[in-house]
């Protein structure tokens, strides 16, 4: 990226430039000379000049992901081109298509200027209260499918009317990658849009308890708890996080009843259901039982190429059915995944100048799955099995003809095969000192009963998810 080429601008030239099309204009002759084909169209030909002032170009992108991308990868190239077109102080600064709608003067009035790569500059919208609700997550972008049927549902019926359903605290639960996070920002967004007086909020467990931390150092306690009290709705993701935090946790069981008795909206999630949240208090665990609990499922094949298909096109990718059928068919554990293939897809593509091809698809999958590789650990997968099949984990390693250990070690050992790097010898060495061959036999025997037996394949498939969910 250090030898850019450009092509020479004659400085009268310049002098002539007078609308944010012909700058723009200006600035994809020399980007184009800079990117490949292929680059350049799929990520510069669909920005669109919106206006020039004080030497500011503005351009609207598609989507917030654009930006992110082009910040990332071609920031430099960016920054060289607006500097020869527009002068040492030239800005640019971009909208998101789906802003276009709103009036430019609202824009302006919340908009904020965030310094990126200097002198380039992008500029972004605070939403109304600071509610740190990402206007990206929206009920029009969230799938449905069986998995997240009620969750998604509840979720409806509680943005038309929040506080007066009988889902309070409306409590999510699932595994990593799921929509958790998607799905409760999207409930406050729509009660934003559809009673803009309410106060919302929405943040982690985690920054509860950081931001609680700080007001007792400072000694604002009671300002704190004061202000969650105040809200209308209070979001509350990853609620897990705090186990073993006591102090928030008494903190968060006054505001939640204040909340509730004064028929606030509660939204909380967790990655599991309130009984199963040991190491906390029970008081909460039991308060967030009043309401709904709804957890989301895994999603199965149809909704994961639905999904697919719609981040395709939020991306402006083209690609083909066949594609999209073969990554939705073999990544099967959790969404962040899915989208991350893609995006994965859609860069080695665009960085090696490739067409999306489906051996292309095949290569991005496989590298997916190496990536994953590096995270778990044979004693997860120990765990994992002996927790699913229900067997003490010591279990495994003894030296016992018990038909469902015998079964727990053989899963185990094949799913070491699969999901980690680990040798043969590493293998058998962490389940009781066997050698290899009994490592290759037990695997042999796992894939023999996946393909002749149905209940063996659910099984097998289910157990490998949840090894997975753990760790992407
Ligand atoms: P969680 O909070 O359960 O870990 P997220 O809400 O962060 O999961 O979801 C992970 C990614 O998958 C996000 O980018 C989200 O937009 C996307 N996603 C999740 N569920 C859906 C869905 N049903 N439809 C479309 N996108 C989804
Ligand atoms: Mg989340």
């Amino acid at each position: 990226m250090d030898n850019l080429k450009f092509i020479n601008l004659e400085p009268a030239d310049q002098s002539l430039i007078l609308d944010a099309n012909s700058v723009w204009k200006r600035c994809l002759t020399h980007i184009k000379e800079n990117v490949t084909l292929m680059t350049y169209n799929t990520w510069f030909l669909p920005i669109r000049p919106v206006s020039l002032e004080d030497g500011n170009l503005k351009v609207q992108l598609p989507n917030q992901f654009f930006w992110e991308w082009i910040d990332e990868h071609f920031s430099t190239i960016v920054k060289k081109t607006i500097n020869l077109v527009l002068g040492e102080s030239g800005k640019l600064s971009y909208i998101i298509s789906d802003e276009k709608e709103q009036k430019e003067e609202e824009v302006v009035r919340q908009s904020r200027i965030v310094e990126v790569a200097k002198p380039v500059v992008i500029e972004s919208k605070i939403p109304k209260h600071e509610t740190n609700l990402n206007p990206r997550y929206k009920f029009d972008n969230f799938i449905k499918g069986e998995g997240n049927q009620l969750a998604r549902a509840a979720a409806g019926a509680i943005s038309d009317n929040p506080g007066g359903t009988s889902f309070n605290p409306f409590f999510v639960y699932g595994g990593v990658g799921l929509g958790k996070t998607h799905l409760i920002q999207s409930i406050g967004n729509t009660i934003l849009e559809k009673f803009p007086d309410k106060k919302v909020i929405y943040l982690s467990s985690d920054s509860f308890t950081v931001e609680f931390v700080e007001a007792i150092q400072s000694n604002r306690v009671n300002e704190f708890s004061g202000f969650y009290r105040n809200m209308d709705v209070l979001i509350i993701d990853d609620i897990q996080f705090l186990i073993g935090k006591e102090k928030t946790q008494d903190l968060f069981f006054h505001i939640f009843n204040t909340l509730h008795q004064s028929r606030k909206q509660i939204i909380l999630s967790s990655d599991k259901p309130p009984k199963e949240l040991k190491g906390l208090d029970e008081r909460l665990t039991s308060r967030f039982q009043w309401g709904l609990s709804a957890d989301i499922q895994p999603p199965e094949l149809e909704m994961r190429i639905a999904i697919l298909k719609n981040k395709a096109e939020d991306y402006g990718m083209r690609v083909s059915t066949e594609i999209l059928e073969f990554i939705a068919a073999s990544i099967t554990s959790n969404i962040r995944e899915l989208e991350g293939c893609l995006i994965k897809l859609l860069a080695n593509a665009s960085l090696n100048s490739k067409e999306i091809t489906i051996e292309l698809a095949k290569k991005t999958v496989k590298e997916i799955a190496t990536d994953r590789k590096i995270n778990i650990t044979i004693d997860d997968i120990s765990k994992a099995v002996c927790q699913y099949l229900n067997i003490a984990e010591n279990k495994i390693r003894e030296k016992t003809r018990k038909k469902e250990i015998v079964l727990a070690r053989q899963l185990a050992m094949y799913f070491s095969k699969e999901l980690t790097k680990s040798s043969l010898k590493t293998i058998g060495l962490h389940f009781g000192g066997r050698d290899h061959s009994t490592v290759i036999h037990a695997c042999s025997s796992i894939e023999l009963m996946r393909n002749n037996d149905n209940y063996m394949r659910d099984l097998i498939d289910s157990i490998r998810n949840k090894i997975e969910l753990n760790y992407s």
